[in-house]
């Protein structure tokens, strides 16, 4: 495994690579989450890069950039285990030269829910990814339906900007009692972690309801935000019902693909998850 420090670094041993090529870009502190993601481009491609950047201009003044969590060693030890061939660790200072003022937006897409809660989120997302992709130039990405709206906004930054990438979507990987990996569930206290288990069982709740033929929007909505409501710790950003494409918020009956989405917070921490409710 080659681990390149520098983009310098990272030019040769990626020009040396025949074949396909699968990226999967991370911020660190890697789980079962992130190894699934591996996994899947191991199997689909002939080599897979990893990168590891905790990107400043996705996160807001008050979000956690300096406390996410890091974990440079462990990290390294799970992209070994994984077979990734290269991984990518730039400084900010050279994914973000002094000076650059070049930024990617997708526009509409990203300013609802997420981008709503967290303005410039997916700005700072989908400039960080465009650059990524020009470092590594992979045939293939993978990224998290955990991430539903990243996942939406990025290929849409594809599809727009004609790059030769194929973005893959991987299902959301859970711990055994429901509660979706994610880097920041370390933050959570032992209740809260408790009480955290109502966005997953709210999710699942309404995909029960939808297969036994509730499409009301509000009904759907009104059942997750009740699970969570339930719950002394949480404070709901969010609970979405929204078309799978356009993101649009549904009213009524539901008549196209929808995604439940829903952002909660817990003290300092804020969980997101999602469910896919296909018509
Ligand atoms: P992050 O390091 O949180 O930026 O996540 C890197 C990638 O891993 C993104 O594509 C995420 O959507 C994905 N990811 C994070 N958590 C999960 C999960 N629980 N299941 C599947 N993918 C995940």
């Amino acid at each position: 495994m080659h681990v390149a420090r520098t983009v310098a670094e990272f030019r040769a041993p990626r020009a040396a690579l025949g074949g396909t090529l699968g990226l999967v870009p991370t911020m660190g502190f890697l789980h079962e989450g992130h190894r699934s993601l591996m996994r899947r481009a191991r199997a689909e491609c002939d080599a897979v890069a990893v990168s590891i950047f905790v990107n400043p201009t996705q996160f807001g003044p008050n979000d956690d950039f300096d406390r996410y969590p890091r974990d440079e060693p462990r990290d390294l030890a799970i992209c070994e285990a994984e077979g990734v061939a290269l991984v990518l660790m730039p400084p900010v200072d050279e994914v973000y030269p002094e000076g650059a003022t070049t930024t990617v937006s997708v526009g509409p897409l990203s300013t609802v829910l997420e981008g709503a809660a967290r303005p410039g989120h997916f700005d700072g997302v989908t400039t960080v990814v465009s650059k990524l992709f020009a470092i590594v130039q992979p045939q293939r990405a993978y990224f998290g339906q955990k991430d539903a709206q990243q996942l939406v906004v990025i290929k849409r930054m594809t599809r727009d900007l004609l790059l030769p990438v194929e973005v893959i979507g991987c299902p959301t990987v859970r711990e055994p009692d429901g509660l979706a990996l994610s880097s920041r569930n370390v933050y959570l206290s032992p209740e809260e972690r408790a009480q955290a288990l109502a966005l997953s069982r709210g999710l699942r709740r309404a995909e029960a309801a939808w297969g036994d033929g509730v499409h009301d929007a509000e009904a759907l909505r009104a059942l997750v935000c009740a699970e969570i409501e339930a719950q002394p710790l949480a404070r709901i950003d969010y609970v979405s019902l929204a078309d799978q494409g356009s993101l649009e918020e549904c009213r009524g009956a539901i008549a196209r693909d929808a995604l439940l989405s829903l952002a909660v917070r817990f003290g300092g921490t804020r969980l997101i998850d999602n469910v896919l409710l296909p018509v």
